[in-house]
């Protein structure tokens, strides 16, 4: 069993361990290795490097290998034919569709962020669209929406300071993970490149004029390749089929310095502090270093999700994800965490003076755990909003992301040790603690406060009474389990010394069912597809209030009447019995696990 050990001292202990020169010395090796994309001899010495510190470190780390589906860069030739001949550098977008060896040609048009709505304004049809790089919609729901709506090309030109002339890297693959044969169908079938900041600035003045043509030939090669993928795990000692889940991509474009060897040299050295307390430790850690991430998007974590499905089901208590953390110049600490997560947060922010602005996670970064319902966490310092609108172009990741001016001198050092504090307490917190810090009144409360927004959005033609009625059913029961954890903390602090086995025992139920309902809600009210299964990248109606009603509620509005509204009412009474049923499993399961405490551990509050 684990020590009741001061959690305070401990972090302190781990945060006192903390080693810069660890860092760099591992940065500067995976830095050294340079781009490394899934299936290259680049990436595998990464792999092997990874698994070498962990070995030396003293966790038993192996390297999983399996296809994905990936794409490598071929040719990318890209000019301006009318009003004036210009030729531009561009990269093409992996995944993309190659056009014939003599190109395509075709008028220019500039759709701003290239969301739904900015195309509708447009006539795209036919044409070569130019589209400005930012997280909404992403990458390859850009390139989606442009298919859609009949253009030829797409052409996204770079975030980052208007006069910058680099020529970012990435890939338009929409689908999350190795397709399947249904998902098949949805892989990419327009060509795309991408071209520099600077160079697309020119272009959008020249389209001040009329008539611009242009020119383009894009080839890329797609396959199946091994992925090699590090992963080790320290087994936790009370609760050993318990786990947090560490992780970041080890695949990556450019220089790497930010994206992500930073992460991943994080990631070593929680490795490192945490192997020497292991002793601590009720439940445990698995560190893993996903490939695959880049190109084939999210095909490693997506991997590790399809095969250890019931592990992570059943025991993994959240998703750490550690991304770009210690980017020069960032200030402002948001999290993508899950809202049974925000409180726990709130208190780290109080221990360590660090703000951190809080959102909703969304299917981007490594986000393979949505549908399965994991509380996930992602932290990390990015530029302010003022930065962002009139400087950076929205470059939240650095100007430098996913080119070869990714280099060691962007990488702040402090700012590191800060990301490192957050994750050593979040660790701690989750590890460590009798009960797991997680709560779900602010989950209740923040799907409320969703359905009424919703109410608001179909300007009243829809009304969720029973279903808000049914909320405020599970936020008195959040507020049972609240009062039932605090009871049983309090009884393992004051309470007899022959007494705390059995309280130990009372804590792993309440743990249990605390993962339940993460898990149910989050399928639920923040996913659109089943627990099995994953969601398009970065799919934008994930940003809005629960998702799977939202769409019907837009049609609803938006339709004149008759038929089409009688469709759309049934298919959201459909999909408000979900909901239902999900906060229904989510009440029951509680009361049972509060029935069995009263029953067993005479634990009523
Ligand atoms: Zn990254």
């Amino acid at each position: 069993m684990s020590s009741n050990v001061d959690l305070k001292e401990l972090e302190n202990k781990i945060i006192e361990s903390f080693s810069i020169e660890e860092i760099y010395r591992h940065v500067k090796f995976l830095v050294e290795i340079g781009e490394r994309l899934t299936g290259t001899k680049e990436m595998e010495k990464a792999a092997k490097y990874i698994k070498s510190v962990l070995k030396a470190y003293g966790l038993e780390p192996r390297i999983d290998e399996f296809y994905v589906y990936t794409s490598f860069p071929g040719i990318s030739e890209f000019k301006i034919i009318q009003p004036e001949q210009l030729v531009v550098e561009s990269f093409p977008n992996l995944h993309c569709y190659s056009t014939a060896p003599e190109g395509i040609e075709g008028e220019l048009e500039y759709v701003g962020s290239g969301s739904e709505d900015e195309f509708k304004k447009k006539d795209v049809k036919g044409k070569i669209i130019l589209a400005e790089l930012s997280y909404s919609p992403p990458r390859p729901e850009k390139a989606k929406i442009a298919e859609k709506y009949g253009a030829k090309a797409l052409v996204l030109m770079n975030w980052g300071p208007s006069d910058k002339s680099i020529v970012g890297r990435g890939a338009i693959k929409w689908v999350w993970g190795n397709p399947t044969p249904e998902s098949w169908k949805l892989m990419p079938k327009i060509p795309s490149i991408n071209i520099s900041r600077a160079a697309g600035e020119r272009l959008k003045e020249m389209l001040g004029k009329k008539g611009v043509k242009a020119w383009l030939r894009v080839e890329n090669i797609k396959s199946w390749v091994k992925a090699k993928q590090p992963i080790a795990e320290i087994v936790g000692n009370s609760e050993p089929d318990m786990f947090v889940l560490v992780n970041g991509h080890l695949d990556a474009w450019g220089k790497t310095a930010t994206c992500n060897s930073s992460g991943n040299a994080l990631m070593l050295e929680l490795a490192r502090c945490f192997i020497e307390c292991k002793e601590f430790l009720r439940r445990g850690i698995v560190f893993a270093f996903w490939d695959g991430h880049e190109i084939a998007e999210a095909a490693g974590s997506t991997w590790y999700v399809d095969n250890f499905w019931e592990k992570l089901r059943e025991g993994c208590v959240a998703y750490l994800n550690i991304d770009s953390p210690g980017l020069k110049g960032a200030t402002r600490f948001v999290a993508y965490a899950s809202p049974e997560t925000w409180s726990f947060l709130k208190k780290i922010e109080g221990e360590t003076g660090i703000n951190i602005e809080k959102h909703i996670p969304l299917k981007t970064g490594d986000n393979s755990v949505l549908g399965i319902g994991i509380p996930y966490i992602s932290t990390y310092a990015t530029y302010t909003q003022e930065e962002l609108e009139k400087t950076l172009n929205y470059a939240s990741l650095g100007w430098w992301y996913h080119s070869d001016e990714d280099t060691l001198d962007k990488i702040d050092g402090e700012l590191l040790e800060e990301h490192f504090k957050i994750y050593v307490k979040c660790i701690v917190g989750l590890c460590c603690s009798l009960i797991i810090p997680f709560e779900f009144v602010t989950v209740a409360n923040y799907i409320a406060r969703e359905l009424e927004e919703l109410e608001k959005i179909s300007k009243g033609k829809v009304k969720f009474n029973m279903l808000l009625e049914k909320v405020k059913e599970y936020r008195d029961v959040a507020e049972e389990l609240n009062a039932v954890t605090a009871k049983i903390e309090e009884m393992y602090t004051n309470g007899k010394e022959e007494n705390k086995t059995r309280v130990e025992e009372a804590a792993k139920l309440v743990n249990k069912c605390i993962l339940r309902n993460s898990r149910i809600l989050t399928s639920a009210f923040r996913s659109t597809v089943d627990p099995y299964d994953q969601e398009p990248y970065g799919l934008s109606i994930l940003e809005k209030p629960i998702p799977r009603l939202y769409a019907i509620i837009k049609e609803i509005v938006g339709a004149s009447g008759g038929e089409k509204i009688r469709l759309l009412e049934t298919k959201l009474t459909r999909e408000k019995n979900k909901l239902i049923d999900a906060l229904n499993d989510a009440i029951d399961f509680t009361w049972l696990t509060m029935d069995n405490l009263k029953l067993k551990y005479n634990l009523s509050t």
